[in-house]
């Protein structure tokens, strides 16, 4: 019997716009579940050299989340831009498309370089994580920096 230890990891899978929200958490979520969950996969991506997928659909953060919904996530239902327009968005600013592979910090570099204030601000300036404070442009380019050299 094979224990859970030695059970192979799903392959890690982040929507686009991820890349400003990982780098940027600091354990605040929208359930205890989902900041865990969002833990490991931010302990993940930093440690390994794995490929990463990214897309413009619910992702391994997603899976924790109390907002996926069989319709879709349910921050798209107060009239704020859907969050696969934001991934999509960010995909064209990096120049990729959907199914873009590589490892975290490679992705983070490509995002450091073709993603300014502008492009983040509209992204994140409508969230509630950016409203309470937690999430600003040089912040995010901070911590990936720190990423990057780590
Ligand atoms: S379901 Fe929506 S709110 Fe939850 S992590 Fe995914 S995109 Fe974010």
């Amino acid at each position: 019997m094979s224990s859970e230890k030695n059970k192979p990891l799903t392959p890690l899978v982040l929507r686009f716009h991820h890349l400003l929200c990982l780098p940027l958490f600091e354990g605040k979520g929208y359930s205890d579940g989902f900041s865990e969950n969002m833990a490991g996969i931010k302990r993940r991506a930093e440690s390994t050299e794995e490929n990463i997928t990214f897309i413009c659909d619910f992702d391994s953060v997603c899976k924790g989340c109390p907002n996926k919904s069989e319709a879709g996530c349910l921050l798209n239902e107060d009239g704020k831009e859907k969050t696969e327009d934001k991934d999509r968005y960010i995909a064209g600013l990096l120049g990729v498309e959907e199914g873009f592979s590589a490892d975290y910090k490679t992705a983070l570099k490509t995002a450091e370089e073709k993603i300014h204030s502008d492009g983040f601000f509209k992204i994140c300036g409508e969230c509630r994580w950016y409203r309470a404070g937690l999430c600003r442009f040089d912040k995010w380019r901070d911590k990936v920096e720190k990423i990057i050299k780590t």
